[in-house]
Order: structure tokens, then sequence, then C-alpha cells
């Protein structure tokens, strides 16, 4: 299976990704992590990209494309992949279909994850992260057993400098500019694009989101 996790900043895909993955033994490709990661270690890309991600802004392309191809070029081919955060523009969304015809890979289906902004917004400033683990906490609906640290690693938690209200409120318009008409491209495009309400409870999307990816695989 080769999915794409569609939806705005904060609706879930991350921890939707990670459930789906975990379930399945599948390997989730999250653009933003290894952006994330790549600034920790300081390489090269990790400097292009800062900017960029402090303000809010996108990638560009081609340093997302590169870096993605890469991934997928390190995979086992059997393994399956779900994209989450990417694409986020047309241009990443055409390259991708290259990078997958290339490494004999094809997609199989999209889930979009939907809820309104004003929902996002409360859930991005309550949300906490711990760079060891992976891990994401919200102070709010899901927080760590000890206030501050990860439940796995007993790291501190940080709130990532771009989920400031200021920057969230940009990155939604960025959202609806660059990468909401990827809907209608997948909608118009050969695999089912499947509507998930990101607005409920966490087990809740979860049961939807399984239940979608029973549909695509039996489909396939
Ligand atoms: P995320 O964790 O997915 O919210 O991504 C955090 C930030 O990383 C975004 O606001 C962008 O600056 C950058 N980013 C992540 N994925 C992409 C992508 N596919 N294209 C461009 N920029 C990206």
């Amino acid at each position: 299976m080769v999915l794409i996790l569609l939806g705005p900043p904060g609706v879930g895909k991350g921890t939707q990704g990670a459930l789906l993955c975990e379930e399945r033994d599948w390997t989730r490709i999250a653009t933003g992590d290894l952006l994330r990661a790549a600034r920790r270690e300081e390489s090269e890309l990790g400097r292009k990209a800062q900017e960029y991600m402090d303000a809010g802004n996108l990638v560009p392309d081609e340093l997302i494309v590169a870096m993605v191809r890469e991934r997928l070029e390190a995979l086992p081919d059997d393994a399956g992949v779900v994209f989450d955060g990417f694409p986020r523009t047309l241009a990443q969304a055409e390259a991708l279909e290259r990078v997958l015809e290339e490494t004999g890979r094809a997609l199989d289906g999209v889930l979009l994850f939907e809820a309104p902004d004003e929902v996002l917004v409360r859930r991005i400033s309550g949300r906490r992260h711990a760079p060891g683990s992976g891990r994401v906490y919200n102070v709010h609906f899901d927080p760590p057993e000890t206030d501050g640290v990860c439940d796995e690693t007993g790291e501190p938690l940080v709130h990532r400098s771009d989920d400031r209200p200021e920057t969230v409120r940009h990155r939604l318009e960025v959202y609806r500019s660059s990468t909401a008409p990827l809907v209608q491209h997948y909608e118009e495009g050969p695999v089912p694009l499947v509507r998930i309400d990101g607005d409920r409870d966490m087990k809740s999307v979860k049961r939807s989101m399984l239940h979608a990816v029973e549909h695509l695989e039996s489909d396939g």
C-alpha cells in the first residue's frame, strides 16, 4: 500500500499516521519530522529549511522532493508507505508520481482529514513534542503522565516554535492556498480520495481511518 495523508496542520495526520504504521508495520514518511531531524543534526538541508519553517512557509519543492526520493529509494520494494505532510503543492504531487513510478510503486489512495480552523488552532496550541522519541502529546487532550516530560524517554517536551498562534494562522493560509488545491487534483485522479472527519476523539478517527484502509485494500 502507498497512501497519502492529506489535511491541514493540527488535524491529526501525524498521530493517525503513526497509529496506522504501527498497526500495519508500514513506513511513515513525514517530511516535517525529517526536516526537524535535519535541523537537529545541523545538516545543510536543515540549515536551508530553517527560515522557511520558522516563518510557517513551505520549504522549496526541490529540497523536499530530493529528501523524499532518498527515503523511498532506501526502502524495500514491498514496504507499505504512508506519506504525511507530503505532497503539499501540485509540483510535489507531480514529482511524487514520477518518483513512485521510477521506484516501481503506485499510489493506492488518499485519506483527507478535515476539521474546522478553530479546532486546529486550539489543538496546535496545546501540542508538545518529544524530539527523541518522536511522540506528540497535547496538554488539553492527551497529556503525558508527568507534566512536561515524555512517558517513554523522560526527556523534556518542547513547544514547536512554529506552533505559536500567529504562525499557525499563517500555516493555515499556506495550506488553503498551496495544499488545498491537491484535493481537487486527487479527486479527479485515478485512485480513491476518502474524507475522514478529524474533529472527533483519537479512537473514533482511528476507527474511520482503518475502515477506509481496509476498503482500499479490498479494492486493490
Ligand atoms: P509539519 O510538521 O508537517 O507541520 O511541517 C512543519 C514545517 O515543515 C512546515 O510548516 C514547512 O515549513 C515544512 N514542511 C514540511 N513538509 C513540507 C512539504 N512537503 N513541503 C514544504 N514544506 C514542508
